[in-house]
């Protein structure tokens, strides 16, 4: 019997466009870190990206890297790493994102504990403001890193467009290039990496605009929905759909649109707003806030109409369906990344991959 609620993903579909994807940056001598964040670390997904022909596994948690020990590519760790878990990130890691040298001092020393050089990738502060070093600190963080016997600085980098919104431009990325510039001629050193950014950087590509020095993207919503984020337009070649979520009806009832006595507070402590529509006829399905945001959700029958979600119950209006639903059902929705990085995080969420 088929478990719900589940999200099913077509891994043919994904593995087409990370080879559309990887191809395309290969053509621009980019190397593509695959991020697995958003299926909370699958090794399924992280066999497709590396037989797509991504070059490295990134994931923001070293839990979900450790998971990828048999796949021989190396693994970078995408967030900055934390105090705490040092010696796990030496141990599962080969390279990391870093801003702060005292973190990288921890490394520095861990892996000589553990006879490992540790490689690095500094991340700059470029306007987008969630981590990076100051374009200004550049030196000071240089003249302390190269001291450092246990750690060899791969390369260096920007994220942007995550938390700021900013997008990547030919300037912002030309000045990340020129840092590169600075640290090989003033350390008389090669960087392997200059890694330019996600998803958001990849229409850069399309326009011709990316600097030629950027070699490296890391890249993650784009090869699973076939998007570059920096204005949501989709990829030549790519699909869009490859994964869906489906759950099934345990209500379907006609009843009124507004609620019947004094409105207070719900389970969320909002006061919630109703549309009087009469009568219709309304489903509840079994998922809830616990497992997704039902505001990044949306119905593959476009007449369906969500009108809103408690803990464990997603309410529709299916009144304007030309299928006639019955309790037991299955609706299908398409999913985003917020809502697919929620559903694959929930233990109540069942995985197929196809
Ligand atoms: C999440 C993340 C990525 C991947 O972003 P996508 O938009 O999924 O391509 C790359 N780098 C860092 C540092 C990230 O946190």
């Amino acid at each position: 019997m088929t478990e719900y609620p589940r999200v099913v993903v077509d891994l043919d579909k994904i593995r087409k466009n990370v080879k559309v994807l990887t191809k395309k940056c290969r053509e621009s001598q980019i190397d593509v870190v695959g991020i697995t964040k958003v299926f909370s670390g699958n090794i399924e997904v992280a066999k497709i990206l590396v037989e797509g022909g991504v070059k490295y596994l990134g994931d923001s948690r070293v839990e979900n890297l450790k998971k990828y020990e048999s796949l021989d590519v190396p693994k970078v760790m995408i967030r900055l790493p934390m105090s705490s878990q040092i010696k796990e990130v030496v141990k599962h890691v080969d390279i990391s994102l870093n801003s702060e040298i005292s973190t990288i001092a921890l490394l520095n020393e861990e892996a000589g504990k553990q006879y490992r050089v540790h490689r690095i990738i500094l991340m700059l502060e470029l306007g987008d403001l969630r981590e990076g070093i100051l374009p200004e600190d550049v030196e000071s963080y240089m003249d302390q890193i190269s001291s450092m016997q246990n750690i060899k600085l791969e390369g260096i980098g920007v994220n942007l467009t995550c938390y700021g919104g900013i997008i990547p431009s030919f300037d912002n990325l030309e000045q990340l290039e020129k840092i590169a510039n600075l640290i090989e001629k003033k350390y008389d050193l090669k960087l392997n990496i200059i890694s330019g950014g996600n998803s958001s950087s990849l229409d850069l590509l399309w326009k011709k605009k990316m600097p030629p020095k950027i070699n490296n993207l890391r890249l993650g919503e784009a090869l699973i929905f076939g998007r570059g984020t920096a204005y949501g337009k989709n990829l030549e070649g790519c699909f869009y759909d490859s994964v869906k979520l489906e759950v099934e009806i345990i209500e379907l009832k006609e009843k009124e649109s507004y609620p019947v006595g004094e409105i207070g507070l719900n389970a969320f402590g909002k006061k919630p707003v109703f549309i009087d529509r009469g009568k219709r006829k309304r489903a509840i399905l079994a998922i809830g806030k616990q497992d997704v945001d039902q505001s990044n959700l949306e119905a593959m029958d476009e007449k369906l109409i969500i009108l809103g979600a408690s803990s464990d119950h997603l309410v529709l209006d299916v009144t304007d369906s030309k299928r006639e639903y019955k309790v037991g059902d299955i609706v299908e929705f398409k999913l985003d990344y917020g809502s697919l990085l929620q559903l694959t995080t929930s233990p109540y969420v069942k995985k197929v991959f196809n």
